[in-house]
């Protein structure tokens, strides 16, 4: 399917790998150039690379913290006048609701919620003037279904989430398309960790915690990165223009709700 989103520029926050590497490559397949970021330059390089050799698309990268100001004004130098932003960052530490003070929420806040209002506000006005613009945030399924452990991520993704519930309605109408796209399990390095982690804590192995976690999920078993990719990409393509504010989750249908 053409998405019809050839020669048009994405800036992919926090994309060496995982999650934000799927929807780097999948808006390359569909012809778009790319500003790549995430902290570590060799993953970030090699993935590049490997983008450019595949898709014979433009890439360039800025080695740098997004949830930093000196990180994004590196990136926005490279990204200016993106038509599409995908925003992205590593998720908060999980926690005991007793132990998370000010500075924890303040930190939280800083990387999940403040850090791609500021990008939005960056790069969404020319998007506007330009009549076309689309916007996609990495958020969690825990918006949806809270992860008590995850304290810091539900509380910083909702206020990310009421944000752009009210400022994706807007825009729209200066042809700048803004949604959320929740994922559940993924297969990426943070599941590997998180897997790990459960694992020694319950002396078990890594692949018994997944395959246990797999059979909580209608699916049975953890996305992958190319099929979130796929549905970024969708997000951000011509014949998404009607879809304003939504929150799309990707869960295998592991949270179990009507709508
Ligand atoms: P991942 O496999 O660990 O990849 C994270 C990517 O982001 C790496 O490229 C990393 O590179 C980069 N990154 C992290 N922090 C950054 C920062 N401050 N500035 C710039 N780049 C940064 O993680 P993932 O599974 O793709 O998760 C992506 C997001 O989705 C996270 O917020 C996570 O909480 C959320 N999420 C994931 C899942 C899942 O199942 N995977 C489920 C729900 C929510 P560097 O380390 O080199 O910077």
């Amino acid at each position: 399917m053409d998405l019809g989103i050839k020669g048009k520029r994405a800036l992919v926050c926090a994309s060496s790998k995982g999650l934000g590497l799927g929807c780097a490559r999948a808006l390359a397949e569909a012809g778009v150039d790319l500003v790549m970021n995430a902290r570590g330059v060799e993953a970030l390089e090699a993935s590049a690379e490997a983008i450019r050799a595949e898709f014979g698309v433009d890439v360039v990268t800025v080695a740098a913290d997004i949830t930093t100001e000196d990180g994004r004004a590196a990136v926005l130098e490279k990204a200016a006048g993106v038509d599409i932003l995908v925003n992205n960052a590593g998720g908060p530490p999980p926690g005991m609701w007793t132990d998370w003070e000010r500075d924890d929420f303040i930190a939280a806040l800083d990387a999940n919620m403040l850090a791609p209002i500021s990008l939005i506000k960056a790069l969404v006005p020319g998007m506007m003037e330009r009549g076309w613009g689309r916007v996609v945030n990495i958020t969690s399924v825990s918006v949806k279904s809270p992860i008590g452990v995850l304290g810091l991520s539900n509380s910083a993704r909702a206020g990310l989430t009421g944000y752009v519930a009210g400022t994706s309605r807007q825009v729209a109408g200066a042809g700048v398309v803004m949604n959320n796209l929740l994922p559940g399990f993924h297969a990426t390095d943070r599941m590997v960790g998180m897997d790990q982690n459960q694992a020694n804590a319950t002396g078990t192995t890594p692949e018994e915690v997944r395959a246990g976690r797999s059979q909580g999920i209608p699916a049975g078993r953890y996305g992958t990165t190319e099929e979130f990719g796929a549905t970024c990409a969708f997000m951000c393509s011509q014949y998404a223009g009607f879809m304003i504010g939504q929150n799309i989750l990707l869960d295998g249908g592991a949270t179990n709700s009507t709508m």
